[in-house]
């Protein structure tokens, strides 16, 4: 099973990084300018910029405040693997703005989830009965509330393609993780239960056809 993947966040002891995408710690620095570049005076340090640097890769991720400024690309997690092409093409489009437009970002990821229950067959113009269609056919109760939280679905509900002033990258990363999680319910692990059936010793199969009347 996949594991979580932590965004990076500021001051973080340890999240997933940014360049090589490991788990792993983090060890935070203040930025400091070595010598003034007419030569007089010595050092400068401001706080408002910091560096972390990966224990796995060793790569640097710079920070002014909350933000990251370098790398500017992929701090969300990758797209699910099983996701269709069109929407891990959005996603992978959401991942490479993020840091620059977390309303961008939101904008696509909400019409990959409208995509997706398409692609999930439904009608895919209604979220909102799509995603309560797709939880009686197993997708966890819970994905709802946290929909109608990120206003994919319910009153609140945003156009999905549509820029909207209200979302930040806190959103923009739960969309993130809410398209993956959605993939992972109902596509990975349906896959994954085929295979273990497939595998199964051809008697036994036919077992479970004849006791099911097939
Ligand atoms: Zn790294």
């Amino acid at each position: 099973m996949k594991s979580k993947y932590i965004t990076p966040f500021l001051d973080g002891e340890a999240f997933n990084c940014v360049s090589c995408h490991v788990y792993t710690k983090q060890h935070w620095y203040y930025m400091q300018g070595s010598s003034r570049a007419d030569g007089f005076g010595g050092q400068k340090q401001d706080p408002r910029f910091r560096i972390s640097y990966c224990e796995h890769c060793q790569f640097p991720t710079i920070w002014h405040e909350k933000s990251i400024v370098f790398p500017l690309n992929l701090s969300a997690a990758p797209p699910n693997e099983d996701l269709p092409e069109e929407i891990k093409s959005d996603y992978e489009e959401a991942r490479s703005i993020v840091n620059l437009s977390a309303r961008g970002a939101a904008a696509l990821l909400r019409l990959g989830i409208q995509k997706l229950c398409a692609h999930l067959g439904q009608p895919g113009k209604n979220i909102n009965t799509d995603i309560k269609t797709l939880v009686t056919l197993g997708l966890p109760p819970k994905v709802q509330e946290a929909l109608d939280s990120v206003r994919v679905i319910g009153n609140d509900a945003v156009h999905p393609g549509t820029i909207d002033l209200n979302d930040d990258s806190d959103t923009a990363n739960q969309l993130f993780r809410l398209v993956n999680f959605i993939a992972q319910k109902m596509i990975t692990e349906p896959l994954e239960i085929d295979a273990i059936y497939n595998s199964l010793p051809p008697d036994k199969l036919q077992g479970i056809k004849d006791r099911d009347g097939a």
